[in-house]
């Protein structure tokens, strides 16, 4: 007969075997269950949380104990912190809004008026924006350099850089950056790495076994995987992580919604084999956009014609990952651009927007949406050229995506 003490002792299984393998962790990583067993992951959705006595609730406070009210710690967000600390080997995570809150957090947490960082000019456009216009009005300085030269990276140093910030690949043209050699730069001058994993995500690379301090998540992408919930997320040291990010987020309030953190909980067990299907998807779609005559050039880090090819595919467990981009001919930037807009209007199956990371295949104009608030001086230098077309792949079968692209690709030859 089982007591209630065994009974309670097997549906506890939040202190899992040392060792388990990132697959098995993406799905069992998680706070115990409640007195109930539930299998999935509950949703609590609480913003406050009942305490037993006022003494207990006074050392809650004091102490931010989890859990008081949902701004400072929410049982089903903690399960999902947990579970991508544990994906990317980091000690500790912290969840955020959105991907963009994510670094609107690690500044506020790192940075103060008189800082400098060093961050890649290919990175996402938002961020772009936020390290050159918003953090710039409180007296931080960011010099962006390219991505591939880590000579300009060194030469950007100077005794008041906290921060280098790269994206690896980058959106749109998958840039791939060496993450041990820009940690090497970043630790001999006393400043941190912070890299942002969204396009690789946890099944493809993890930052922090190369050397990286703190690794930055628009868990909006891959982590859900099927376009649903907008999240974001940092991990690296308890130290940075809990003692730092932990007090300004209870001040600031940039928090995850837990029903969004319940819904990433639930498309982080399936990432693995996500990731590993539409890299597979993804390169035959852009072995096949090479052969074609109005194809200019294909930026895929998985094709051996990519200049970093080699240290992707060590960095990125052999896998290309789920996004490209290429360039359709045109004789001037405005005919480029509308043979672009040619091939987006013409697919009946690729959803036309501004996204990536989902099961269904996303077919955008960087040039017009995510780089569109760019000056042109910034496009240039970023090589977002108006022919330029970014397709996320994700999970239909890769010959209809190709039969979708080649509609538009065969009116331009016509
Ligand atoms: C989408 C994205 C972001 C921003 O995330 P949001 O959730 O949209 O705020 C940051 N970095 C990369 C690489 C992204 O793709």
């Amino acid at each position: 007969m089982t007591t209630r003490d065994d009974e309670s002792r097997r549906i506890a299984r939040a202190v899992l075997p040392e060792g388990l393998r990132r697959e098995t962790l993406a799905v069992r990583t998680a706070l115990a269950p409640s007195q109930h067993g539930e299998n999935s992951e509950a949703l609590f959705l609480s913003s406050a949380f009942v305490q037993p006595d006022a003494a207990t609730m006074a050392r809650r406070f004091a102490e931010s104990e989890d859990f008081t009210y949902a701004r400072t710690s929410n049982p089903t967000v903690r399960s999902f912190e947990a579970r991508l600390a544990a994906m990317e080997g980091a000690e500790a995570a912290i969840a955020t809004s959105t991907g963009m809150s994510a670094i609107l957090l690690l500044g506020m947490g790192l940075l103060k008026a008189g800082d400098h960082v060093i961050c890649s000019r290919s990175v996402f456009g938002s961020t772009i924006n936020l390290f050159a216009k918003e953090f710039a009005k409180f007296g931080v300085r960011t010099t962006f350099v390219s991505q591939t030269d880590l000579g300009a990276w060194r030469a950007a140093l100077d005794p008041a850089t906290r921060l280098l910030f790269a994206e690896t690949p980058t959106n749109p043209l998958t840039e791939v950056c060496d993450i041990r050699a820009l940690a090497e730069i970043a630790h001999d001058a006393g400043a941190m790495l912070v890299v942002d994993n969204t396009f690789c995500s946890p099944a493809l690379q993890r930052p922090i076994e190369h050397g990286a301090d703190i690794v930055m998540h628009a868990a909006t992408k891959y982590l859900d995987g099927q376009g649903r919930v907008m999240g974001g997320a940092l991990a690296g040291p308890a130290k940075v992580i809990k003692d730092v990010m932990g007090p300004v987020m209870r001040t600031a309030g940039m928090v995850l919604a837990p029903f969004n953190a319940w819904v990433l909980l639930k498309g982080m067990e399936t990432l693995d084999i996500r990731m590993r299907a539409q890299s597979a998807n993804t390169l035959q779609v852009a072995q096949w956009l090479e052969q074609q005559a109005d194809v200019e050039r294909v930026y895929y880090p998985g094709l051996a014609s990519h200049p970093q090819h080699a240290l992707a595919m060590r960095q990125q467990s052999g896998l290309g990952g789920a996004l490209l981009s290429f360039d359709v001919r045109g004789a001037s930037p405005e005919a480029a651009r509308a043979n672009a807009f040619r091939v987006l209007d013409s697919t009946r199956v690729l959803s036309v927007a501004t996204n990536l990371g989902d099961t269904k295949s996303i077919i955008t104009h960087p040039a017009t949406t995510s780089h569109g608030r760019l000056t042109e001086d910034q496009r240039r230098a970023s090589g977002i050229g108006q022919g330029l077309v970014r397709l996320a792949v994700g999970l239909e079968h890769p010959l209809d995506v190709i039969d979708d692209l080649q509609r538009g690709l065969s009116t331009l030859t016509s």
